[in-house]
């Protein structure tokens, strides 16, 4: 088994997962311990937490963490509680746009799309009107 890099190949970009990640031939137990939180040894992500310092990829693990949401285990350096007290200034400073996944960061437009796909949805939307009124109305 391995560390957290490997654990959800399949979500968005995880080009990242290919660099030479610390946790590559770490028991995943490491990352992830068992047992819930008020029964943990002390220190039990200790372990976790000092593979991840110099690891290649710590950033992109913990934005692919805050990202997705992962409430478990150690993620690019940080446990869940810090991820948790993280995650809102993320969300807010590293928004994506809804259709095509590109970072649109923080703008304070409140459009939850990029500029061409808000362009886009506007022609869309305009057609579909159109399509519409030549339906209702038909050419007598
Ligand atoms: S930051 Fe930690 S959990 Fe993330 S890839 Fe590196 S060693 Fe693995
Ligand atoms: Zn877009």
């Amino acid at each position: 088994m391995t560390g957290p890099a490997h654990c959800h190949p399949d979500e968005g970009d995880m080009s990242w997962t290919r660099l030479p990640v610390n946790c590559r031939d770490v028991d995943t137990d490491v990352f992830f311990p068992k047992g819930k939180d008020e029964s943990r040894p002390r220190g039990a992500y200790d372990k976790a937490l000092t593979i991840c310092a110099g690891c290649p990829a710590q950033q992109q693990c913990l934005e692919y963490a805050l990202r997705t949401n992962q409430a478990d285990g150690v993620w690019g350096g940080r446990t869940p509680d810090q991820r948790k007290q993280m995650r809102g200034t993320f969300m807010r400073t590293h928004r994506t746009c809804v259709d095509c996944r590109t970072p649109i960061g923080h703008r304070g437009t409140g459009s939850q799309r990029c500029e061409p796909c808000q362009a886009a949805s506007a022609r869309q939307r305009q057609y579909e009107w159109a399509a519409r009124r030549r339906l209702e109305s038909p050419p007598t």
